[in-house]
C-alpha cells in the first residue's frame, strides 16, 4: 500500500507524531521495494533489518540474518573491513561508496557497490549503521574487460611507438573476439583489430579515411552519435546496432563503448560482438509467441491465464463470449467471480490439483455475466512461469443431448413395457380364445357323431334288403350314401380328436400291453385293404418284443394312420412295418432304449417341399380338383400330436416318385410327467 504524499497544507496541519508516522510508513515502503539490499546493524554488527532486495542479492531470509553478525556476508581475508568501517561509524562519519566482495549463501562472491551511514536515536547518538549494497557483479566483468584492454594500451603506449607496432597488434588486439577499434573524439580511427576488416569488409586504408559513423545508417546514426557522445562524457556506454559492412549487409553488433586516455587526449575504444545468433533466436521466440498468439486468440475453446492465486492475466475472445466479459473485465477477476457460488469452496482444491498433476480435469457450473449458468469442462496446467493455462468448453449441447438420450431411454423402456404387457393379454386372450374354439368343436363334432351313426346303421339295413327289396340303381345309390356318411364320420372322428387335442381334453392312458398283439391286430385291420391294391404288407417285429407301457388304442391309432397312408399312395409294390428297439433318450435326459415303428412303402413319394408341412391340419399334398385320394389332411397332424402325447416323436423321409418312410417313436415306459 502507498501513502499519499503529504501536501503543504497537511503538513501544517499534522502533529509531529504524525509526520513521522508517515516518513516512517513512506521510508518503509521504499526500503521494501529497493532492489538494492538495505540492511540495519548495531555498533556491534549484529544486523536489525533485512529488506527484501537484501534477500535477493544474498540469498538469505530476513529471518534467517536478523539477530546474526554482518561478519557472514564477508569472505574470509576481507573480515578487517567490517571494523574499519565501524570504526568509522563510530566516529559519525558517512563512509563513503565503495567496491567489495561479499559472499551469497550458496557460496558465490559477488561484487557489491556498499554506502554505508549511520543510524543515530532521538537524541542524536549513533546507534548502528544502514548499509545499501548493490550486486555489480556482471557490470563489473565488463568493466574489466575494457579496463585491461585499455590500461594495457595505455600503459604500453611507449612501448608500442618503440616496438614493432604490427607485433602489438598482433598479440593484444587481434586476441580480442569481435571487432576492436580506437577513434579519437574528431571520430578518426587510431587502431582496429582485423576482424573489423573482415566483418567491415573495408581495406586498413579505407577504414583509415572512414568515420565511425559510416558503419550505420538511418536512425541509428543519430542514436549512436548521442550515445558516442556520452561515452566520451561518462566513460562507458553499451549500445546495440546494425553495423553496415562494405558490400551493403548489415549484422547485429553488442558494442562496449569506454573512454581512455591515449597520448593525452581523449579517446574511444569500442568492442563489439556479432548478436545475429541471439537476435535470430528471439525472432523465432517472437514468431511462435506469433503463432501461440493466433492459436490463442482463434480457439474455438475458452482459454484463460491466471495466476497461482487463480487470478486472470489472460483471456481469448472464446471465453469472452462465453462469459460475456471483455477482455479488459475478465483480466483482474478472480476464479470465484465466474463459478457458481456452490463450487467456490472447491478452487483451493482445483488448485493443488492442478499443481500436482499433470492432467487436470473436471467439469464446472460456470456464472456469465449476466447471472445465467452453464456447464463447461476445464482442463488446466501449471506452465513453466508459475501461471495456470485454462482451456474451458462450453458442454451445454452435450450436456442436452446426453438429457435428451436419457428421456428417450426411459421412454423406449416404458413403451417396450407398455407393449410387452398388452402382447401378453392378447396372447391370454388368443390362446382362451382357441380354446373355446376346440372345446366348441369338440362338443360339435360329438354332437353331429349321434345323427350320423343312425343314418349310417339304417342306411345299412336298407342296403340289406331288411327293410323291403330294392332295385340295383336304389341299392347303389344307398351305397354311395353310406360312403359318403362313412367318410363324413371319418372326418368329424379326426375333427374331434384334433380338437380334444387342442383344448388339452385329450387324456392319454398308461396301461401294459404286448406290442406285438397290438401289430397282429392292426395288420388284421389293414391287410384286406393292401391286398385289394395287390400290395404286400410285412410286419417285421423281433419275438423278444418287450412289454409296452402305453396307451394302446392311441399307438395303434397312429399305426393304422401310417399304414392305411402308406397303402393308399401306393399303386404296386410292398408296405413293410419294421417294429424295433432303438437307443434315445428319456425325457430327462436319460439314455434309454425307445421302441421304432417305421412304416416304408414304394408309393407316390413326397416331394421336399411338401415333406416341410407335411403333419400341418388339413395339409393334403394333392389338393387340386383332381385329387385321387380321398382323405381329411387331419390325419398326420393327429398321429404327431399322439406321439408327442406318448412322449415320443414322429418324422417323414422320401423320394418323391420311389416311397416314403414314416418313423414313430415311443418310450417304452410313460414319460414321468412334471
Ligand atoms: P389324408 O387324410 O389326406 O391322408 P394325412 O394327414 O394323413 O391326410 O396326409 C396328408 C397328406 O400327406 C396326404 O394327403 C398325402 O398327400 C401325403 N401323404 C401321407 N402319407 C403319404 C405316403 N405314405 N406317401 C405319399 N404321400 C403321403
Amino acid at each position: 500500500m502507498r501513502a499519499a504524499p503529504p501536501t503543504l497544507d497537511s503538513q501544517k496541519t499534522m502533529t509531529v507524531f504524525e509526520q513521522e508516522q508517515l516518513a516512517s510508513a513512506l521510508l518503509a515502503a521504499i526500503v521494501e521495494s529497493s532492489d538494492d539490499a538495505i540492511i540495519g546493524k548495531d555498533l556491534n554488527s549484529i544486523i536489525t533489518s533485512w529488506n527484501r532486495g537484501a534477500e535477493k542479492i544474498f540469498g538469505y531470509t530476513a529471518s534467517e540474518m536478523i539477530g546474526t553478525s554482518i561478519l557472514r556476508l564477508i569472505p574470509e581475508d576481507r573480515k578487517d573491513e567490517e571494523a574499519h568501517i565501524m570504526g568509522q561509524i563510530r566516529q559519525g562519519q558517512k563512509v563513503n561508496h565503495f567496491e567489495t566482495l561479499r559472499q551469497t549463501k550458496d557460496g558465490r562472491l559477488i561484487t557489491v557497490s556498499v554506502t554505508v551511514s549511520p543510524i543515530r536515536d532521538i537524541e542524536g547518538n549513533i546507534i548502528g549503521a544502514s548499509k545499501i549494497a548493490r550486486d555489480i557483479t556482471v557490470q563489473k566483468e565488463h568493466e574489466c574487460e575494457l579496463a585491461r584492454i585499455s590500461r594495457l594500451y595505455a600503459s604500453r603506449q611507449s612501448e608500442i611507438v618503440a616496438q614493432n607496432e604490427q607485433r602489438f597488434s598482433a598479440t593484444m588486439i587481434e586476441s580480442m573476439p569481435g571487432v576492436l577499434y580506437f577513434y579519437d573524439e574528431s571520430g578518426r580511427f587510431l587502431r582496429w583489430n582485423r576482424n573489423f576488416e573482415t566483418v567491415s569488409g573495408y581495406s586498413g586504408e579505407e577504414i583509415a579515411r572512414m568515420h565511425p559513423l559510416d558503419f550505420f545508417v538511418g536512425a541509428e546514426k543519430e542514436l549512436l552519435k548521442e550515445r558516442i557522445a556520452e561515452v566520451f562524457e561518462k566513460g562507458n556506454a553499451f549500445i546495440e546496432a546494425n553495423f553496415r559492412a562494405k558490400d551493403g549487409t548489415s549484422k547485429p553488433l553488442l558494442f562496449t563503448g569506454r573512454r581512455i586516455e591515449f597520448n593525452g587526449q581523449r579517446c574511444l575504444i569500442g568492442m563489439g560482438v556479432d548478436i545475429s545468433e541471439r537476435k535470430r533466436a528471439e525472432e523465432l521466440l517472437r514468431a511462435s509467441e506469433g503463432r501461440y498468439r493466433t492459436l490463442f486468440e482463434h480457439a474455438p475453446d475458452g482459454i484463460v491465464i491466471a495466476n497461482a492465486e487463480a487470478y486472470y492475466v489472460d483471456a481469448n475472445a472464446s471465453i469472452c463470449r462465453m462469459l460475456g466479459y471483455t477482455r479488459e473485465e475478465l483480466v483482474g477477476l478472480h476464479s470465484s467471480d465466474i463459478v457458481v457460488p456452490e463450487e467456490i469452496s472447491c478452487i483451493a482444491t482445483a488448485l493443488s490439483a492442478i499443481n500436482s498433476q499433470p492432467d487436470y480435469h473436471r467439469e464446472w457450473q460456470f456464472r456469465r455475466k449476466d447471472g445465467s449458468i452453464f456447464p463447461a469442462e476445464v482442463i488446466a496446467t501449471t506452465m513453466p512461469d508459475g501461471n495456470i493455462l485454462a482451456l474451458i468448453r462450453d458442454i451445454t449441447d452435450r450436456k442436452q443431448v446426453e438429457k435428451d438420450l436419457y428421456a428417450l431411454n426411459d421412454n423406449l423402456e416404458q413403451q417396450v413395457a407398455v407393449r410387452t404387457e398388452e402382447l401378453q393379454s392378447a396372447l391370454v386372450r388368443a390362446e382362451a380364445a382357441d380354446r373355446i374354439k376346440s372345446a366348441f368343436l369338440a362338443t360339435m363334432s360329438h354332437e353331429l357323431r349321434t345323427p350320423l351313426n343312425s343314418i349310417i346303421g339304417f342306411t345299412g339295413l336298407v342296403i340289406q334288403g331288411l327293410a323291403g327289396p330294392l332295385n340295383a340303381e336304389q341299392s347303389k345309390q344307398l351305397g354311395m350314401v353310406r360312403s359318403s356318411a362313412h367318410h363324413l364320420l371319418d372326418l368329424i372322428n379326426d375333427v374331434l380328436d384334433i380338437s380334444k387335442i387342442e383344448a388339452g381334453q385329450l387324456e392319454v392312458r398308461t396301461e401294459r400291453f404286448q406290442l406285438l398283439d397290438s401289430l397282429t391286430h392292426v395288420a388284421a385291420l389293414v391287410r384286406p385293404l393292401a391286398e385289394k391294391k395287390g400290395l404286400e404288407l410285412t410286419i417285421i417285429a423281433p419275438p423278444e418284443l418287450e412289454e409296452v407301457v402305453s396307451d394302446k388304442r392311441r399307438v395303434e391309432q397312429i399305426l393304422i394312420n401310417l399304414i392305411t397312408n402308406a397303402i393308399k399312395f401306393t399303386e404296386q409294390g410292398h408296405v413293410t412295418v419294421t417294429t424295433e428297439l432303438v437307443s434315445g433318450h428319456e425325457s430327462k435326459g436319460e439314455p434309454c432304449p425307445v421302441l421304432s415303428l417305421r412304416v416304408e412303402d414304394t408309393g407316390i413319394g413326397i416331394t421336399p417341399e411338401d415333406l416341410a408341412t407335411l403333419f400341418q391340419p388339413f395339409r393334403q399334398v394333392d389338393s387340386g380338383l383332381t385329387r385321387q385320394h380321398e382323405g381329411t389332411g387331419l390325419g398326420l397332424a393327429i398321429c404327431r400330436r399322439l406321439a408327442t402325447l406318448l412322449g415320443g416323436e414322429i418324422s417323414a423321409m422320401s423320394e418323391f416318385g420311389k416311397g416314403s418312410a414314416f418313423t414313430v417313436t415311443i418310450p417304452l415306459h410313460p414319460p414321468t410327467r412334471p
